[in-house]
């Protein structure tokens, strides 16, 4: 994948310098401890230009995160967003993946550091990728623990365990992972949240063992706007191979169906599905 190329221009520390001679130093307390934290954020090209979709909802999960980690973000909400459009527009970008970085800089001690840095950047990113129809299976990994961490941080570091589940799944032949939380409960995948669908009701897991994803929160207004019955509960592996559909939802993945479970298959046809519904309310919502 090209993230950039020798037009591309990126925000850095208060500057708009080329992609290809941004850089940072080797002694950065992020890249020894995983320190940073990120947002994956998305635009899409509407009617009215690109429209950066859930801005303030990412930014403010942004700052959450940098004052849990002790990253001290200089930045208001309004000023990330207008930084995010600069970008697109200086980009030539509709369609796009915007992944803005705060790390702490150079700093061996297990202290926080004064040293802050900030980066936006952005790819153009179309249709197709999140996709969808995907086998799943349970990892032998659990997500982080609420009591070691700040798990509805987007913390650089949590992303081992992401990245670890996720690997995990591939070299076994599945598409993704379901990741259980501390407890032994279904929590949510590598970077996506979880539904899934039994009768007419529609379960996801609570807040507190998971990244209160923006995508999650989105569906679970699309639902109650449909009426459907919802459920926001503690369920484990064993419920799910007893459901009828599901589904992961992120800002990459969008809403995504899921059609087994450990080589369960989920029984209902997608087309008839709530999530297939929710799916194309989403479609519409990300376009205004
Ligand atoms: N869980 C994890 C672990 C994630 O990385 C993501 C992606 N940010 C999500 C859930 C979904 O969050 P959102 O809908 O805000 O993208």
């Amino acid at each position: 994948m090209n993230y950039y190329n020798e037009k591309t221009e990126v925000y850095l520390n208060g500057n708009w310098v080329p992609a290809s001679s941004a850089t940072t130093s080797l002694y950065d307390q992020t890249l020894h401890y995983g320190t940073g934290v990120f947002e994956g954020i998305r635009s899409y090209k509407t009617p009215n230009g690109a429209k950066i979709f859930k801005a303030k909802e990412h930014f403010e999960r942004l700052q959450y995160s940098a004052k849990v980690m002790h990253l001290d973000l200089n930045l208001s909400v309004d000023e990330l967003i207008d930084l995010t459009y600069e970008t697109l527009k200086r980009n030539n970008l509709e369609d796009a993946y915007i992944r803005p970085l705060v790390w702490a800089g150079p700093n061996m001690s297990l202290t926080p550091t004064t040293n802050v840095y900030v980066f936006i950047c952005a790819w153009e990113w179309g249709k197709l990728h999140g996709g969808g129809h995907i086998r799943v299976m349970t990892s032998s990994y659990r997500r982080p623990d609420p009591k070691s961490c700040h798990v509805s941080a987007k913390a650089v570091g949590h992303y081992v365990n992401s990245i670890l589940a996720t690997t995990e799944a591939k070299q076994n032949g599945f598409d993704d992972a379901l990741l259980t939380d501390a407890n032994g409960n279904v929590a949510e995948g590598p970077g996506a949240n979880f539904f899934f669908q039994k009768g007419k009701t529609l379960f996801t897991s609570p807040l507190g063992n998971i990244l209160p994803g923006i995508t999650r929160a989105t569906v679970l207004e699309i639902a109650k706007k449909r009426g459907f019955d919802l459920q926001e509960r503690y369920f484990k592996v064993d419920e799910v191979k007893d459901a009828d559909s599901a589904f992961f939802v992120g800002t990459a993945a969008e809403v995504a169906c899921i059609t087994s479970l450990d080589n369960v298959p989920f029984t209902v046809k997608w087309e008839d599905s709530l999530g297939y519904i929710v799916s194309n309310d989403y479609q519409q919502l990300i376009r205004i």
